[in-house]
């Protein structure tokens, strides 16, 4: 049966390449309020396409741009459910100078798809319809039960998804849900992603003096907020990048040395972080790797300061405030806002005499932890194995996806973060692109994902 879904699929792979095609010719650049009426036309596409796929599709409306849902018209309660993400707008594609070709004239250029969205996210969940696709066209059947929820607000952070997964639980209801929208390590390494970071920010006022006043008459007699700033921020980390606030790290959890021998698996170096940011070294903590420092452990980091005059020549005052933007990246078991407190109570300890102290803008999201001994998450591990010839690496991602942590608070099932394209593709750059080959082993995953649900 499997072998013959796979070959189905194989021998369509050009008529799946020109739908892919047609889709990407569609600029759905949610950002954009001119493209409102392109993403509707993406969203319409792809309710059709998922119709033809032999799917129920249907546009949910939201205050923002719409959501497309479809849903196996077979669906068996006995048999596993897995509910499908993707996202279906795109990023903007300026500067249009730097494209070799049209981003919304999608061409194939040396086993490449190049294009807007290409990679991030229409190819990547095209592949997963296609999957699906190819088993009704061979069997009549799914293996499981499938779900698509796909949105076109992804880029503008998904405003509108939260409270609709929160609304619709049964709807939604699934065994697990499946995430294709990052990369691959190689076409021969594919890579499991089983934590994501959160995040907790706010923005710090200090205030001196009533206005800024002149830094004759009245320096020497006074507090200068910007000193005083820079003394508050440089008492919340040592010398060796370690976080000194009250408690920052009580509720981090310790790594097993199973789950260090893991992360140490991934290849990559202080020279590949030197040579991707120009940092002149890696800097952290130092009895942590720079895998372990981005995914498992959490950052405290200002973001942006400004106080005084900043402008041509000089202007000699004492300013009368200063202001400082602080995120931290989170770690699972950390709660947002016990970390903004504790951070705030440590800035006021360590605020100097003569200084107001204020805080604004506090928001955050917690961190994101996957076990991968769920049998959803191991049924993805072999299919991802079978595809790419090897194992998935495990790696903790250092940057937040917090829709990831609202469908695992209201689903409540594992989440499977299982991306399909590669990390030279560009996303959100110019010339961004999908090799072919990502897109056709993307349907082989998919493909044996549903058979090993
Ligand atoms: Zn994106």
């Amino acid at each position: 049966m499997l072998s013959q879904v796979l070959e189905y699929a194989r021998s369509q792979r050009e008529r799946y390449v020109e739908d892919l095609l047609e889709y990407l010719a569609i600029p759905s650049v949610s950002a954009q309020p001119d493209h409102a009426r392109d993403v509707k036309m993406a969203a319409l596409w792809l309710a059709d396409y998922l119709r033809a796929a032999g799917l129920r599709a249907e546009l949910i409306a939201t205050p923002g741009h719409p959501l497309v849902y479809a849903e196996w018209s077979g669906h068996d309660h006995h048999r596993p459910t897995v509910l499908i993400y993707g996202h279906y707008d795109v990023q903007p594609a300026e500067p249009f100078e730097l494209w070799q070709s049209d981003p919304f004239q999608p061409v194939v250029r040396d086993g490449y798809i190049y294009a807007r969205g290409a990679s991030d996210n229409k190819g990547q969940h095209l592949a997963h319809v296609n999957a699906v696709a190819s088993y009704l066209r061979c069997e009549g059947t799914l293996p499981v039960n499938v779900k698509f929820l796909l949105e076109g607000e992804e880029e503008i952070g998904s405003p509108n998804l939260g409270s609709f997964i929160a609304q619709h639980r049964d709807l939604l209801a699934c065994d697990c849900v499946m995430i294709s929208d990052g990369s691959l390590r190689s076409l021969t390494q594919p890579v499991l992603t089983y934590g994501l970071r959160g995040l907790a920010g706010f923005e710090v006022h200090v205030r001196c003096l009533a206005h800024d006043v002149h830094s004759g008459h009245y320096g020497g007699n006074v507090q200068n907020p910007a000193l005083a700033l820079a003394q508050i921020l440089a008492a919340l980390k040592d010398a060796a990048g370690r976080v000194t606030v009250p408690g920052f790290y009580d509720d981090v959890r310790t790594l097993s040395a199973e789950e260090r021998r893991s992360l140490a698996r991934i290849p990559y170096s202080e020279a590949d972080l030197v040579r991707e940011t120009g940092a002149l070294a890696a800097f952290g903590e130092p009895e942590f790797t720079i895998s372990e420092r981005r995914g498992a452990r959490p950052t405290l980091e200002v973001n942006g300061m400004w106080s005084g005059y900043i402008g041509p020549g000089s202007k000699t005052i004492i300013p009368a405030t200063a202001h400082a933007k602080i995120t931290c990246r989170l770690v699972p078991h950390q709660e947002p806002m016990k970390v903004i407190q504790q951070v705030q109570a440590a800035m006021r300890a360590a605020a100097p005499a003569g200084v107001e102290i204020s805080f604004s803008d506090e928001r955050g999201s917690p961190a994101s932890l996957i076990a991968l001994d769920a049998a959803e998450v191991q049924a993805a591990i072999r299919a991802a194995q079978h595809t790419y010839g090897n194992p998935p690496l495990y790696e903790l991602e250092g940057g937040s996806i917090p829709i990831v942590h609202d469908f695992q608070t209201q689903l409540g099932k594992p989440i499977i973060l299982l991306g399909f394209g590669l990390p030279e593709d560009n996303i959100h750059a110019p010339n961004e692109r999908f090799a072919l080959s990502c897109y056709e082993k993307g349907m082989e995953a998919s493909i044996r994902f549903l058979a090993e649900l």
